[in-house]
């Protein structure tokens, strides 16, 4: 813990990692244990490499309903009349109702978690690729979410759901990263409420959001200006809504510049010609897809952090998660970017 405290301590704000760690619900079979229907597991790359990052729980309904491993493997089945059914292909026993009830279980025991990270086609765990069948029909009628998928949409809407799939594809990644860790801050920020913290909250991540959402960014600060107006608990549910909205959106590269241009405003007068012009050129390589997110980010950041700007050091868009993780996940050759640019798909 303390080499990775130290990595971080680069120049001043320090980025804070203790306690800071948000907690994820994992598919045990990732990774963990041999608890798949064919007694296997599965090796997910960067699963691994972020288990240093995200608190991980780990969480597999079929055998935590006592099934063993090796199974017979679970279908899933559409009823008209019973809604979803979980069973073996050839038997008459059906897991539904312990399977719901176990996945409830693990949610409101984590009610606290920001996302899952779960096996894509399973009948529990599936996040939308789960085979369905019709009652003695033994031909797939097509996809869908898994029981515990289903669950956790319901009581967890605002947790951010990710297969193991996608934790390769950089944009998911990204969006799942950002997801993940604003609301984790969003939950310190929570269990130690005061106006002021949810000021610097929305100081802070001003930059970022405004790559969102501007009307959203306008509407938290209206509630911020008015903060009399409410008492603590209204104040928080209108400002966590309004968050929630703004995290399902995507960033545009348009919006995205100018956020860029927003953070460049603060560096200008220290710059000399020439480093004008390189932001310049990389803008317009930007603009065209022809250089990658980072490239500007990594700029911007070198710039603000050689003269000392406290304001951009502060600010989320540079920091959105901690920088080591793009290091660490660079080792397989991938890297979270929400613009993925021909740069990534060359990979
Ligand atoms: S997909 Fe889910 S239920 Fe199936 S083995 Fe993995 S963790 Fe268990």
């Amino acid at each position: 813990m303390k080499k990775l405290e130290k990595s971080f301590s680069y120049g001043k704000p320090r980025f804070r990692y203790r306690g800071y760690k948000p907690l994820i619900l994992i598919s045990r079979c990732l990774n963990f244990q041999n608890c798949r229907y064919d007694g296997s597991r599965i090796f997910c790359a960067p699963a691994e490499i972020l288990k240093k990052w995200l608190a991980y729980r780990t969480v597999c309904p079929e055998s935590d309903i006592g099934l063993p491993s090796p199974r017979p493997p679970l279908n899933l089945i559409k009823t008209s009349r019973q809604g979803w059914l979980v069973s073996h292909p050839d038997a008459q026993n059906f897991f539904q109702q312990q399977l719901r009830t176990k996945s409830r279980r693990y949610l409101r025991e984590n009610a606290s978690v920001q996302g899952l990270i779960l096996k894509e086609k399973s009948p529990s765990c599936g996040i939308a690729g789960c085979k369905y069948y019709h009652p003695g029909n033994s031909s797939p009628r097509g996809r869908t979410a898994g029981l515990l998928t289903r669950e956790a949409r319901k009581l967890l809407p605002r947790a951010a759901l990710i297969s193991a799939e996608n934790l390769k594809n950089p944009e998911i990644l990204f969006y799942f990263l950002v997801k993940v860790y604003t609301w984790r801050r969003w939950e310190n920020l929570r269990r130690s409420y005061s106006p002021a913290a949810l000021q610097v909250f929305q100081a802070r991540h001003k930059l970022l959001f405004l790559g969102f959402n501007r009307q959203l960014v306008d509407e938290m600060g209206r509630i911020i200006a008015a903060q009399k107006d409410y008492n603590q608990n209204q104040l928080i549910a209108c400002y966590e809504k309004l968050l929630d909205n703004l995290l399902q959106q995507k960033l545009t590269r348009g919006c995205w510049i100018n956020v860029l241009l927003h953070g460049f405003g603060h560096l200008s007068g220290s710059l000399n010609k020439e480093e004008k012009k390189e932001f310049r050129r990389l803008i317009q390589k930007f603009k065209k897809g022809e250089t990658s997110y980072w490239s500007l980010h990594n700029w911007l950041e070198s710039q603000s952090r050689e003269r000392d700007i406290t304001y951009l050091l502060n600010q989320k868009f540079l920091f959105p998660y901690p920088p080591g993780i793009n290091n660490e996940l660079a080792t397989i050759d991938l890297l979270p970017d929400p613009f993925e640019t021909a740069i990534n798909h060359q990979k």
